[in-house]
């Protein structure tokens, strides 16, 4: 159990101090949340909450960037932040929550019914990162597949002007998320991203292909390539049936795509 706390003033301190058994501590909301054993297994947290530069949002041709500790209802205070993130971070429902939960810790928790990262995937979102090499930028994806626990994101940039929706499944707005997807339409065609339940944080390559390759791909071709892909590992839980889930994944695809295009359904 964690007995010590660092108020680390720079990203510098933050991440000279940080240990395999210490951990960042932005907003608090998942390490500090009931079943969450974050800060059970630390021996030292490490508060961004003093750090300076961290909470800044700024505009450069075409990307915004945002600070790591800027919190989810920043993000839909600001005039700045593109109304595609707004969007996904009302996903959120409880705004004392929103006040609290930053976009740097819900990246850095890559929960499968995360509120952002679809989002994020789908607009293809770089990220500032601190580590004890100095500093880096990668690609969102880049940090799924691979995150690096000791380093601290600093920032996310996303482009402002892109065409992006996206769905959240859940039984209530304060319930955890089947499935969240994000579609972004760019000059390259669709890209679809998803958080799926119990699985995981997906790139649809193999859907995204399918739609660039014939955009009047029906429905039923859609349901019928996500229901034999042997790359999904999709299972029956109290979420749903694993049928139910790759139906889900196929409509709202489906439909997210139509929607891009300009062919609402
Ligand atoms: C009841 C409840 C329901 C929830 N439901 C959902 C849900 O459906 N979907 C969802 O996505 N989340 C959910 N959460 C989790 C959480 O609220 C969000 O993920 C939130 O965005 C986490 O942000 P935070 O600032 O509170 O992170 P913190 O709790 O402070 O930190 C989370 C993790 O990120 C690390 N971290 C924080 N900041 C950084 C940084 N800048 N760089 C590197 N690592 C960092 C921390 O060390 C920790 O491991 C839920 C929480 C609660 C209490």
């Amino acid at each position: 159990m964690a007995t010590q706390l660092l108020m680390a003033k720079s990203p510098e301190e933050a991440v000279n101090n940080k240990t395999a058994t210490a951990a960042f501590l932005a907003g608090g909301t998942e390490v500090n949340r009931l079943g969450s054993d974050i800060a059970v297994k630390a021996d030292m947290l490490i508060s961004l909450k003093k750090c300076s530069g961290l909470s800044d949002i700024t505009e450069a041709d075409g990307y915004i960037t945002i600070g790591s500790m800027c919190t989810f209802q920043d993000l839909i205070e600001s005039d700045t932040v593109p109304c595609y993130l707004k969007e996904a971070a009302h996903f959120m429902a409880s705004r004392t929550k929103r006040n609290m939960a930053t976009i740097g810790g819900n990246i850095a928790s890559l929960r499968s019914d995360s509120y952002l990262i679809p989002t994020l995937m789908a607009v293809g979102a770089v990220l500032e990162m601190e580590g004890n090499n100095g500093s880096c930028r990668i690609g969102i994806a880049e940090y799924v597949d691979r995150s690096e626990a000791d380093a601290l994101i600093t920032s996310v940039t996303v482009p402002k002007e892109i065409k992006v929706i996206s769905r959240r499944f859940a039984n209530t707005a304060q319930s955890h998320a089947v499935l969240t997807m994000s579609a972004a339409l760019t000059e390259e065609g669709i890209w679809l991203d998803g958080a799926v339940k119990n699985v995981g944080l997906l790139h649809f390559c193999d859907l995204e292909k399918a739609f660039r390759e014939d955009p009047d791909i029906s429905e039923e071709a859609i349901i019928e390539m996500v229901r034999v892909c042997t790359g999904l590992h999709t299972a029956d839980d109290m979420f749903g049936s694993d049928t139910y889930k790759r139906y889900l994944i196929a409509v709202t695809a489906y439909d997210l795509h139509k929607r891009l295009v300009g062919k609402e359904v």
